[in-house]
């Protein structure tokens, strides 16, 4: 599949400095920043620092050194931010059903206190 990425979307402008973020951890190919709409106590964004829209983009077009290194920064996140004992959750999002808002591969990293169930089915 032929993937088009929006040099304008948000983390893309982070990453080029035009707007702030709060770094929690940054490597040669992976940046990890706080989410500004925090969903538990910790919320974090991790992103490629690469132009790839989803995960399907990533996972078929990114190096093996960025897989490596995204996943490793993944990882060393959980364990600076000590939530490897009481647990978090790991969502990446895409598209129009996975609701996905920036189109810019990212995971978030959600942790701090029980998150319940992974979806509420609608009423
Ligand atoms: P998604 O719906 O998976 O694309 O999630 C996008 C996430 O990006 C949301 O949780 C937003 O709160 C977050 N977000 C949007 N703009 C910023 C920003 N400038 N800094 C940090 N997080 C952001």
């Amino acid at each position: 599949m032929p993937w088009t990425y929006d040099t304008s979307n948000i983390f893309a402008r982070i990453l080029r400095g035009e707007i702030p973020n709060k770094t929690v951890l940054e490597t040669a190919d992976t940046l990890a920043f706080h989410d500004i709409r925090p969903q538990a106590p910790v919320h974090v964004l991790v992103i490629p620092k690469g132009a790839y829209v989803d995960f399907a983009h990533f996972a078929a077009e990114a190096t093996e050194a960025e897989i490596a290194d995204f996943h490793r920064t993944c990882a060393r996140v959980c364990e600076m931010l000590g939530v490897n004992g009481d647990g978090f959750r790991a969502i990446t999002n895409a598209g129009a059903h996975g609701h996905q808002e920036v189109p810019h591969y990212h995971l978030h990293i959600l942790a701090g206190r029980p998150l319940g169930p992974m979806l509420v089915r609608p009423a």
